[in-house]
């Protein structure tokens, strides 16, 4: 995943990828205008510490993550509710070989080429 230092940048990359979105901690609903809006008040009102960044899921989910390792997640894709989404976050994780098969892995790949394995679920 991709870390950005602003909210409106990880927003503008969601809405790429989805067009609407709930919030975490209420039922709030977002669509593409609403949550562009709502990451520039954001980052003008209340920007994230240095240490902070935030982060994309594939299917458009927005999370903030906190010292570089935990990973809150602020608005969930409704593309994908059920999505199962990374509790932390990891710099390229580097894998080189499947530790269920043994088989070398291609980089950065998911999943292992010759058992399936998730590699990033390690
Ligand atoms: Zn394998």
């Amino acid at each position: 995943m991709e870390r950005f230092d602003t909210m409106l940048e990880a927003a503008e990359l969601a809405a790429t990828l989805c067009g609407s979105w709930s919030f975490a901690t209420s039922n709030d609903r977002y669509d593409v205008k609403g949550l562009l809006v709502l990451a520039e008040t954001s980052d003008s009102e209340d920007p994230i510490d240095e240490n902070d960044f935030y982060v994309v899921s594939p299917s458009g989910a927005i999370g903030i993550c906190e010292d570089g390792g935990d990973i809150f997640w602020l608005f969930f894709s409704e593309k994908a509710l059920d999505e199962d989404l990374p509790l932390t976050y990891q710099v390229n994780p580097q894998i080189n070989f499947c530790p269920k098969c043994g088989t070398p892995t291609v980089p950065d790949a998911r999943f292992c080429t010759q058992c399936g394995t998730d590699l990033f679920a390690i």
